[in-house]
């Protein structure tokens, strides 16, 4: 089971692309059908962007402030379903700085 690094979702079936990680089939096909942009030189520019605009939930451990920001709604979520606990979640700090 691997995350799609556009969706954020999980997924069983999915494409590796060395440039960014792991993509679903189902944004694997919308890229495809939809984005005549999906291209590999557009991918190596759009890298730096991509690892500045993607905010994972930890780093080391340490539940990041930068996600509890941007993503209350699911920071919440995780609180609720005890994927961090409430020590963590009031304790973000900002870890990709
Ligand atoms: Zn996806």
């Amino acid at each position: 089971m691997s995350k799609c690094f556009n969706c954020n979702q999980d997924f069983e079936r999915g494409k590796f692309s060395p440039d960014r990680g792991w993509i679903c089939e189902d944004c694997l096909g919308y890229k495809i059908k939809g984005h005549n942009d999906w291209v590999p030189q557009r991918i190596k520019d759009d890298r730096q962007k991509f690892k500045r605009d993607l905010i994972q939930p930890y780093r080391e451990g340490e539940f990041s402030k930068e996600f509890k920001e941007a993503y209350p709604s699911q920071a919440k979520e995780m609180l609720k379903s005890g994927t961090i606990t409430k020590d963590q979640y009031k304790g973000a700090k900002e870890v990709w700085k």
